[in-house]
């Protein structure tokens, strides 16, 4: 019978049905890091349990890390103590561990993949909500709770309900000035922050197939903005041509092997899905969020919403996002003064996004009014873009040049905002508070946007940059 990747996956996966209907599913790999881990491993030492499957766990530190001065001990107490507590989990564990000066540290769901830890046909979890990220390569992948963390180390399995499967189809190409995450944000906000709930998300059609890993991985990273359990693309040539090489992935006639297998785990052609949507590649501009919650957004040439106009919870909605960001209905998004640009994060820290990013700000100078940083995914993210010598290009346009982690992506760090600030932003969350002041305001959108607003001192269409 014609099934989807979902339907593969999860049978090839599942160990038996639980009692409460769940179904035990075996993880494939688990990735670790110091935020979410410590309780989980405490537990694990009271109850004198062992990890079950070492090889298949990996960790490395990101979300507390400082991005500045990163000598030890830290300055922070807590980042000290996190980290030195995965750091003496992992050695009794037997599990390897990415850490500052590994060469290979960085934001979790950056490593994964660039390690070729991350493959098709896989389940994978980790303590932290944006583990969709891994979908990109056709794998099965959930961001799980400190408890189920604990329950994945001492039993390399997961208790999940199903799911149903949502076949999202993007058609045609985008416009230049079109990135990956106009199209998730532009998904989110038509299918609702709770639009996914009880889905997986398949993203499909000529726009998605088109697309290189980092903006497959972009696209998966936000699908639990928009509700859904996990999104995945259907692995194809480009996942495998991404995978050739990379350190844990197959090599030599075990790559050849494991590349015919993950060619089967695609949906079928016949498959029927759930729940099928169709969205015009060429309807989509540069997209910009202007509320609290990554559902709120307009495209970079159109005005904010009236509540008014707006049906039933979602006009209280609107009316507390635009009290909160200090905005009016009818304003224009552009124009939008901003105080702060960060670029980094999981979704849009990876080597072509600061590519695109640096190719805006090559020759020319932040805002003077504007505090700007690049903080790149992974320490092999930054190698790369300092032998092309994009730090030079953000250093001398007035960017601060930042060393790998989650930075002000959610500011468990010293990178944070001060006060009421309004913060341009390529990471995936603009709830209140998220990045380090509970008034700082956060408008996502894609690199490169973010990139012309620290110029321009404000929202700007990236289009119109020449
Ligand atoms: S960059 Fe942000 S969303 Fe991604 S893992 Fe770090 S804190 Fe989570």
């Amino acid at each position: 019978m014609a099934q989807t990747l979902f339907q593969k996956i999860w049978d090839r996966h599942a160990v038996r049905r639980l009692p409460n209907g769940q179904t035990q599913l075996y993880v494939g790999l688990h990735l670790v890091h110091e935020v979410t881990s410590p309780q989980a491993f405490d537990e694990l030492a009271r109850r004198g349990w062992a990890v079950r499957v070492p090889h298949r766990t990996f960790a490395t530190v990101d979300h507390i890390v400082p991005t500045g001065r990163q000598l030890r001990p830290f300055e922070d107490g807590m980042a000290e103590a996190m980290t030195r507590a995965l750091e003496v989990n992992c050695r009794a564990h037997g599990i390897p561990l990415f850490d500052l000066s590994s060469g290979d540290q960085g934001i979790v769901h950056v490593i994964g993949p660039e390690l070729g830890l991350t493959q098709p046909g896989m389940t994978i979890c980790c303590g932290d909500s944006h583990t969709s990220t891994h979908g990109a390569f056709g794998a099965l992948a959930f961001g799980i709770g400190t408890s189920q963390v604990r329950d994945v180390l001492a039993s390399q399995t997961l208790a999940m309900s199903p799911l149903k499967v949502r076949r999202i189809e993007v058609r045609g190409r985008l416009a230049a000035g079109v990135y990956a995450k106009d199209v998730i944000l532009t998904i989110i906000g038509r299918l609702g922050v709770k639009g996914g709930t009880g889905y997986a998300y398949e993203y499909a059609g000529e726009t998605i197939e088109r697309m290189s890993m980092d903006e497959r991985m972009t696209i998966c990273n936000m699908s639990i903005e928009g509700g859904a359990r996990v999104g995945y693309v259907n692995p194809d040539d480009t996942t495998f041509d991404y995978l050739r090489g990379r350190r844990f992935a197959p090599s030599g006639d075990a790559f050849e092997r494991a590349r015919e297998w993950w060619r089967t785990i695609a949906s079928d052609r016949n498959a029927t899905w759930d729940d099928e949507v169709v969205i015009e590649a060429g309807e989509i501009a540069p997209t910009v969020t202007w509320g609290i919650n990554p559902g709120q957004s307009v495209g970079v040439g159109d005005t904010l919403p009236d509540p008014r106009s707006s049906e039933g919870t979602d006009r209280s909605g609107v009316s507390e996002a635009l009290e909160f960001m200090g905005f009016r209905a009818g304003q224009p998004i552009a124009g939008t003064r901003i105080d702060v640009a960060f670029i980094g994060s999981c979704t849009n820290g990876r080597l072509s996004d600061l590519r695109e990013a640096a190719r805006v700000v090559r020759g020319q100078k932040v805002a003077p009014h504007v505090r700007a940083l690049v903080v790149p995914g992974s320490q092999s993210v930054r190698s790369a873009a300092e032998r092309e010598g994009l730090d030079e290009v953000f250093r001398e346009a007035g960017f601060d040049w930042r060393s790998a982690g989650c930075s002000m992506c959610l500011a468990m760090n010293p990178d944070r905002l001060e006060g009421r600030e309004l913060c341009a932003s390529s990471s995936n969350r603009n709830f209140k508070g998220r990045q380090g002041s509970p008034t700082g305001r956060t408008l996502l959108m894609s690199p490169a946007m973010v990139a012309a607003a620290a110029i321009a001192g404000e929202v700007v269409d990236v289009r119109r940059i020449p």
